[in-house]
Parts: structure tokens; C-alpha cells; sequence
């Protein structure tokens, strides 16, 4: 973009002429950590031990809010949409507990005396284990173009076989799926 060193006309200001800076009277804010700040919103922040959440209850600044968890739940639960309950498992939101089988939904229902909305059940997501690729599984050490040997390839195909064929899952996740237990 520029031909000569310097642009025509650029004004030049070395570090110790007068036009480079000068001394300003301002006020500054020593927090209560001895720190000096100049933004009276970052002093009065790093002075502070605890703030106040948006619902106005004291808490640690840093961190989180534990009493707004279980709230924050139950206004999440509420915007969930709804499902029969199909004897899935279920996660309890507000007691952080699953429940695998009918009898134990039934037993923590009457033992709490509380519904299904209130204890915040879920419907249980199962994940299944997924097949794997014997070729993106060995890409690291594979020369480029090349395949794993024929008798590797074979068994992983049993092993994809008995995965894809597999009913039961590795495990369940809590869904975003509130569910409706008609009766007890
Ligand atoms: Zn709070």
C-alpha cells in the first residue's frame, strides 16, 4: 500500500515528546483487595465476596446460585413436552434418581406422596452401543489407501453383527420428555 517509508504528511510522535502523552488528574478505585482500577464497576467487583442472583438470593460471586438449581429445574420441566409413560425407565429432575423397573416408580410415588410433575420424571433415552469401522478405528497407523487385513475386517463384521443385533442398551440419558403416569 505505501511506496515510501513513511505516508506523506504522517505527523511523527517519538515516546518522549510532549505530544505523545501527558499527565490527567482522574480519580481511581482501590478495591478491597488493594487493587487500583480506573472502572469503578470492575473495583466494586473485585472488592465484592458475594453477589445477588436475579431472584435476590446471596451467593458466592463466583460460581453459581444453588438455591435457583432446583427453580431453574422446574421452570425447564414445565417446558417440556409430554409422553405416556410406556414402562420406560425414568429420572427423577427433582430427587436426581432413576428408576428402571414399574414397582420402584410406584414405591418413590407413594413414598413421597409426590406425582410424577412434582418428582420431575423424565423418560430415560437409551444409548445404544454403536458399530464400529475397523478402518477409521486403525486410521492413525494406516498408510493411506490401505485397509486393515481381511481376517481384522471379518471380525469386526461379527462384532458390528452382534451390536446392530444387541437389545440392550449401554446405558440411558435423561430425555427433555416429561412423562404421564395415568394411574398409581
Ligand atoms: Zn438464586
Amino acid at each position: 500500500m505505501y511506496n515510501s517509508k513513511f505516508k506523506i504528511d504522517e505527523k511523527v510522535i517519538l515516546p518522549d515528546s510532549s505530544e505523545a502523552a501527558w499527565p490527567i488528574n482522574v480519580t481511581a478505585w482501590q478495591s478491597n483487595t488493594g487493587h487500583i482500577f480506573l472502572d469503578e464497576k470492575v473495583a466494586r467487583y473485585d472488592g465484592s465476596t458475594h453477589s445477588l442472583c436475579k431472584r435476590g438470593h446471596l451467593s458466592p460471586k463466583q460460581g453459581y446460585c444453588a438455591e435457583c438449581v432446583p427453580l431453574n429445574n422446574q421452570e425447564e420441566y414445565a417446558t417440556y413436552p409430554k409422553q405416556k409413560w410406556n414402562d420406560e425407565p425414568l429420572y427423577s429432575m427433582a430427587l436426581d434418581q432413576w428408576y428402571f423397573d414399574k414397582n420402584s416408580v410406584i414405591d418413590v410415588m407413594r413414598e413421597t406422596g409426590q406425582s410424577a410433575q412434582e418428582l420431575m420424571l423424565v423418560i430415560g433415552e437409551p444409548k445404544n452401543a454403536y458399530e464400529i469401522d475397523p478402518d477409521e478405528y486403525f486410521e492413525e497407523h494406516l498408510p493411506d489407501g490401505i485397509n486393515v487385513p481381511d481376517e481384522i475386517a471379518e471380525a469386526f463384521n461379527t462384532l458390528n453383527d452382534a451390536i446392530r443385533n444387541c437389545a440392550n442398551p449401554l446405558c440411558y440419558y435423561p430425555s427433555n420428555i416429561a412423562v404421564l403416569i395415568e394411574e398409581v
